[in-house]
């Protein structure tokens, strides 16, 4: 079924949001040559830790997003502040609509309806908006979820998962985060792969889904 989808569109409100959420499920459709865009909407200048430059967070997105195989084109990355993003509902929205029309997905990838943070909350709800015609999924931030509802998934290889860990890596600002390690994102994806009986996996809630 997911073989269906040829041009996937991955909102992320935030460098790395979608890295992390579906960083594996990234590469693995990449690797079957399908159309795969990355926006963000944020470089999140205002939590950059001291010592780093302002807009490290742009370049680390870039190096990332190459590692698992996306061309530079692909990646569109929007301004909005860091945990600003209710005050600009309206603007988010709009260029949500004009990416619908400029890249035509069938498949958005976002977080999902379990997600705790404003910023994200905000893209769930004007993706729902924007993105009415196509299927959504919700991808999964254990830290930010409420709870989580797996009700699909995406089976991975070792490949796919190294490519998510390497490209994580890029993140050097963000390392303090436990969330970045390597050993989280293998184990995460082993469980997830051993509830479907398959070494790795990410998993999803399907939010809409449209034949
Ligand atoms: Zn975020």
């Amino acid at each position: 079924m997911i073989d269906s989808f040829k041009k996937i569109l991955v909102l992320a409100p935030h460098t790395d949001d979608g890295e992390l959420g579906c960083g594996g499920t990234i590469a693995k459709f990449v690797e079957e040559k399908k159309s795969v865009f990355y926006v963000a909407f944020s470089s999140a200048e205002k939590s950059v830790p001291e010592g780093f430059p302002k807009d490290i967070l742009k370049k680390e997105l870039r190096k990332a997003v190459k590692l698992l195989g996306l061309s530079p084109d692909n990646l569109i990355l929007f301004n909005y502040e860091v945990r600003d993003f209710p005050r600009y509902r309206q603007d988010i929205l709009d260029d949500m609509i004009k990416l619908d029309k400029k890249i035509k997905p069938d498949l958005i990838l976002l977080p999902s309806t379990c997600d705790i943070h404003q910023d994200h909350q905000v893209i769930l709800q004007e993706g729902l908006r924007a993105f009415k015609k196509i299927s959504i999924f919700g991808y999964e931030l254990p830290w930010n979820n409420l709870t989580f509802s797996t009700k699909a998934f995406v089976e991975l290889k070792e490949v796919h998962i190294s490519k998510k860990i390497k490209a994580l890596s890029c993140y050097k600002s963000q390392l303090s985060r436990i969330y970045m390690s390597g050993d989280f994102i293998k184990s995460l994806a082993r469980t997830r792969g051993v509830q479907i009986g398959v070494q790795y996996a990410e998993t999803f809630e399907v939010i809409r889904l449209i034949f």
